[in-house]
């Protein structure tokens, strides 16, 4: 790509005080706080698999660094770096000013510096590595679920997945109200501050990108417990909580991705530390069941009955 260089300078070259040396060398020089872990993880986004082409370039910026900021807030770490692999069919500048001016507002909202990545020619593909902070010994694991603990979910679920049922057509009558959480599709909001928050209070946690099955489903195995959901009590939004009783809705809200909620545990004695952590953080947190002895995830409803778990996630879902 000719113009490889003054698109780095162009674009990717932003203030980067909290490194030793950041984009512009053959590697960035970092240095982590004292004690500190290092928290590292990478998230990939395809053009047609992870977004629908022709999404907005600078929601599409912030997504790509939201969904990375999101695995560093299951993990209770304080984000600090990022490197950015791209690859582009063609460079169109306009594209990329408002690619780049997504990502680095959501990117100075959380203190994290872009600190180098690479750039090459090929289908829309969007590589981000984050790397964050946190006390050795204070991460939030999948593995630390015991049972006893309760079982909490931030903000709403299903939204995202309706969301891009409204945005593919498949919403049926049910189209304007799905198309509500657009915005939570395109740009999901980490919750970072809440992860923070729970370091010390939650005993596991995980960002719900898959839908909350299969993610609590990690949980459950990494820590080798089952756990019991109330289906009624899942949180939804204003929008969607007209919709109770709308198949397609019960299964975005159990199956649906894109959520980027946080799914954690707690013992039951710190019910009150984890509201108040919801609290500090600004985000609803609602308890919606407890984890158990055993290895499976039983799904309640209002009356206590069992609910089957929805087949798959969202592409699975019938027509409305
Ligand atoms: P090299 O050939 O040594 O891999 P590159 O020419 O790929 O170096 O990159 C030059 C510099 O620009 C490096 O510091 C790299 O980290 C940075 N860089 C390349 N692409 C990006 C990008 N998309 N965002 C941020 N920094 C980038
Ligand atoms: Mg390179």
């Amino acid at each position: 790509m000719a113009s490889e260089f003054d698109l780095i300078a162009r674009h990717f070259t932003w203030p980067s005080p909290g490194a030793l040396l950041a984009v512009g060398d053959d590697a960035a020089l970092l240095s982590p706080a004292a004690g500190a872990a290092l928290a590292v993880s990478t998230d990939l986004l395809v053009e047609g698999t992870h977004f629908l082409a022709g999404t907005d370039p600078r929601r599409l910026g912030h997504k790509c660094l939201a969904v990375n900021l999101s695995d560093l807030a299951a993990m209770g770490a304080r984000p600090r770096w990022f490197t950015l692999g791209l690859s582009l069919p063609a460079v169109d500048e306009a594209w990329l000013a408002a690619f780049a001016a997504g990502m680095r507002a959501l990117a100075q909202a959380h203190g994290i510096e872009l600190v180098g990545g690479d750039t090459t020619r090929g289908p829309l593909t969007i590589a981000i590595t984050v790397i964050g902070e946190v006390p050795a010994g204070e991460a939030l694991r999948r593995d630390g679920a015991q049972a006893g603990d309760e079982v909490w979910v931030s903000g709403e679920l299903g939204e995202a997945a309706c969301a891009l049922l409204a945005l593919q057509g498949r919403a049926g009558s049910r189209a304007a109200v799905f198309a509500r959480g657009r915005e939570r599709l395109e740009a999901p909001r980490p919750r970072v501050a809440l992860g923070l928050a729970l370091r010390g209070v939650a005993s596991a946690a995980i960002d719900v990108s898959d839908g909350l099955c299969a993610d609590l489903g990690h949980v459950l195995e990494r820590s080798g417990v089952g756990a019991r959901v109330r289906v009624d009590d899942l949180p939804r939004s204003d929008a969607l909580a007209g919709c109770r009783d709308d198949p397609a809705v019960r299964a975005a809200v159990l199956g649906g991705g894109d959520d980027y909620e946080l799914c954690f545990t707690a013992p039951a004695s710190r019910h009150d530390r984890v509201l108040a952590a919801g609290a500090a953080a600004g985000v609803r947190v609602s308890a919606v069941g407890e984890i158990v002895a055993g290895r499976e995830l039983v799904l309640l409803d209002g009356h206590g009955a069992v609910v089957r778990p929805p087949r798959a996630g969202y592409e699975h879902f019938s027509d409305g």
